[in-house]
């Protein structure tokens, strides 16, 4: 038996239990609670956990020091936590980490903003410079002082000397403060489809109960019109609202969108934010003031008060899964959470996954279809240019075709797009006279020429370099070649056959805050920009009303090497990206440039036939027993002794599980075999869905300790095999 004052309390911290703590002067206590407590010798913050303490004796149990006034964390976000924990294989306390990103935001009082408003009249020397503030102050309340300054083109100290005088009086208000959201403002008027699928999502909203909605609706079908009236029904039962979207670049469109419809902003969260915004944002979120929250993956495990729907944006895609730390796909655990709470959760997507689909066919997911374009809008033509037939010439890489349609369309005084996801000006630069390509010297890469910024870049560990004079390997001067484009050699290509043409240029190194995208978007929608030439930034989720033709330079990039999911996130980039071309009065044209023509993702591509891909993707899937009707998980070791990660690797394939349902390929070397000075190996668990991968890996893992100096990584369900 425990003593009664003995609490367990689970720390932000990487570790997989909780603590025993006394709840000293700080009891009594309940799970949920946010506590202060001694470890080693700091001080943090952690939260008093459910279950039974292990009984310690009392001269180790140390007491808690204070409980915070916060937000309690509910029962649901703890189970959620344990969830993923168990799920993911990770520490309790790395993902309990990801709830509280800003620890000290929800225990501190909220920083104010200081603002300025005129005083009582009082008697003091008049000059030109104290006039002009007063005057701004009259005319434009609530600036702080250094705004009040800077729009005065006074010194901060005039500022401070008519406060001291009393001519101005300083108040501190909460920084950031939007108005509720209006869920009684009307949206469109939506069409019947619209209307119908619309009609679903309500009624699941207002069953305040567990339910699964994939909402499936080609490009420009109003998905977004039609989940804002799930949107809208939340919140007029009060409840809190959180959209995830795959990209922070789509967050500013978004907000600015939501906006529009509700008279109010939505709350943003991505990891580009400040740090005191994160930390008021939390705070809101925790309240349950922030009604709405439009945000990045790491959103989904915010504190929230009381969270009544969840909308997960583009389902499909691959940027839900987070690849490093605690590693987890975010809209499967957006649906675990809804789950956790009883609540619904909305799946959209022009192009769902796998996953989602087969849950449908197993009627566990309800499916809203939108099939059609809103209004006029037709989906554009699909024609491919086989470049087996239609030759580029060397260091070149539009095609005559496409070189005509880009004509066509300036001459129409419409715009276009081309697409290449490759980052940089090329992926490859070698020794003109040796062969020798330069390569990471932490990663088995090739290093990418970015001539924007002059200098080479490794685009797995961030390493940065000048273009060598000479050639490492023969010594020759000035050979270097670049090989292959990316986009900043094709925005070149473009401006050489169009020098007319604005051009732009976005990709994630080009544009990468919300600010920056969303400039280039106005630019864009103002007709700034004739050619946009972009990586997979802009292939998501934009409307151009004047775009309409979209250049796929390499419709085939996607589609090499052994990834099992090659041709279902080709088939959704490529589908997306075509999906920008063409509006209701303005008809678009999308050009494929391939060297497979036949290939099942092109070809379907180009006969618009999603359906049909589907089917056959699903029944490859199904013949070989991968997901959604099998399961993976995989384990990656490294280590920077090649020798020592290999030898651990094949120790742990000699203890692997079996038995029926089970295989286990392995330990190779990763596709991706020396990064960031490490070496790696992969091992991968294949499963039929009957079994408890987590529970497979947990005992297999704990056969074996590890030595330090190897890191072990799981990744259950994986969507990258690098
Ligand atoms: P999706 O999210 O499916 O791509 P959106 O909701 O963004 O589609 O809609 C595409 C475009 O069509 C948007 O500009 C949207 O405002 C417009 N639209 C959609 N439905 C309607 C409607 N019922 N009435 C007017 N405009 C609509
Ligand atoms: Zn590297």
């Amino acid at each position: 038996m425990t003593p009664p004052d003995q609490i367990r309390v689970l720390l932000p911290l990487p570790l997989a239990e909780p603590f025993t703590y006394r709840t000293g002067e700080a009891g009594p206590l309940v799970p949920g609670d946010i506590v202060e407590v001694p470890i080693g010798n700091r001080v943090s913050l952690g939260v008093v956990w459910d279950g039974n303490p292990e009984p310690l004796p009392l001269a180790k149990v140390k007491a808690v020091l204070r409980r915070c006034e916060a937000p309690p964390i509910s029962p649901a976000l703890r189970k959620l936590v344990d969830w993923v924990a168990g799920y993911t294989l990770n520490p309790t306390g790395a993902v309990l980490k990801m709830c509280l990103p800003e620890p000290r935001a929800l225990v501190e009082p909220p920083p104010m903003r200081q603002i300025l408003r005129s005083g009582k009249t009082i008697e003091m020397r008049a000059s030109a410079q104290r006039d002009r503030v007063l005057q701004i102050v009259a005319e434009r309340p609530g600036l702080s002082p250094p705004e009040l300054a800077e729009a005065a083109a006074v010194s901060p100290a005039v500022v401070r000397k008519l406060v001291e005088l009393g001519a101005l009086q300083a108040d501190q208000v909460p920084a950031f403060r939007p108005p509720p959201p209006d869920w009684r403002r009307d949206g469109r008027a939506l069409n019947a489809t619209q209307a119908e699928a619309a009609a679903g999502l309500r009624a699941a909203v207002a069953a305040r109960d567990f339910s699964v909605t994939l909402l499936e609706g080609v490009t420009g079908a109003g998905k977004t019109e039609v989940y804002y009236e799930a949107v809208a029904e939340a919140l007029r039962a009060g409840r809190q609202v959180l959209v995830l979207l795959p990209e922070i670049a789509l967050t500013q469109q978004s907000l600015d969108r939501f906006e529009q419809r509700f008279g109010a902003p939505a709350w943003a969260w991505h990891s580009e934010m400040a740090e005191g915004r994160r930390a008021a944002t939390l705070r809101a979120i925790g309240h349950g003031e922030a009604k709405v929250v439009i945000g990045a993956r790491s959103a989904l495990f915010l504190p929230y008060a009381d969270l009544g729907l969840i909308i997960v944006d583009e389902e499909h895609d691959a940027s839900y899964k987070q690849e490093e730390g605690v590693i987890y796909n975010a809209r499967d655990m957006a649906v675990v959470r809804a789950k956790l709470e009883s609540i619904a959760v909305i799946l959209a997507s022009a192009t769902p996954s796998l996953e989602s689909l087969h849950n449908v066919a197993r009627r566990r997911y309800a499916h809203a279809v939108l099939p059609e374009r809103h209004g006029a809008a037709t989906l554009p033509r699909i024609d491919i240019v086989d470049l087996r037939k239609e030759r580029l010439p060397a260091q070149r890489f539009i095609s005559a075709s496409l070189q005509a349609a880009i004509r066509e369309t300036m001459e129409n005084g419409e715009q276009a797009m081309l697409f290449l996801n490759r980052r940089g000006y090329a992926p490859l630069t070698l020794c003109g006279a040796c062969g020798h390509r330069l390569q990471c010297p932490n990663c088995a890469a090739w290093l990418v020429e970015h001539k924007r910024h002059g200098r080479l870049q490794c685009h797995h560990c961030g390493h940065q370099q000048r273009l060598p004079d000479t050639c490492p390997s023969c010594g020759a001067e000035d050979r270097f070649k670049a090989c292959g484009p990316g986009v900043e050699r094709l925005a070149e290509e473009a401006a050489m056959l169009f020098p007319e043409a604005r051009l732009a240029v976005m990709a994630s190194d080009t544009a990468n805050s919300p600010q920056q995208i969303g400039e280039m978007l106005t630019r864009m929608e103002n007709r700034e920009i004739d050619i946009l030439v972009g990586t997979q930034i802009v292939a998501k989720g934009h409307h151009f009303p004047l775009l309409t033709l979209v250049g796929v330079i390499d419709a085939d990039l996607g589609l090499a090497g052994g990834d099992p999911r090659a041709a279902e996130r080709t088939h959704q980039l490529l589908t997306q990206v075509s999906g920008r071309a063409g509006r209701a009065d303005h008809p678009g044209r999308v050009l494929l440039q391939s060297f497979l023509p036949e290939h099942p993702v092109i070809a379907a591509l180009s006969r618009h036939d999603n359906a049909g891909f589907i089917a056959a993707e699903m029944a490859e899937r199904q013949r070989a027993g991968m997901p959604p009707f099998g399961r993976l998980a995989a384990i990656i070791l490294s280590g920077a002794d090649q020798a020592q990660v290999q030898q651990v690797a094949r120790d742990l394939a000699r203890v692997a599980p079996h038995g029926p349902g089970l295989t286990v390929l392995g330990p190779a070397p990763a596709p991706l075999h020396y990064l960031r000075g490490r070496f790696r190996e992969r091992l991968l668990l294949k499963a039929v869905r009957e079994i408890d991968v987590p529970a497979v890996l947990r005992e297999w893992l704990s056969k074996i300790r590890l030595p330090s100096a190897v890191k072990r990584a799981v990744d259950v369900d994986p969507y990258s095999f690098l």
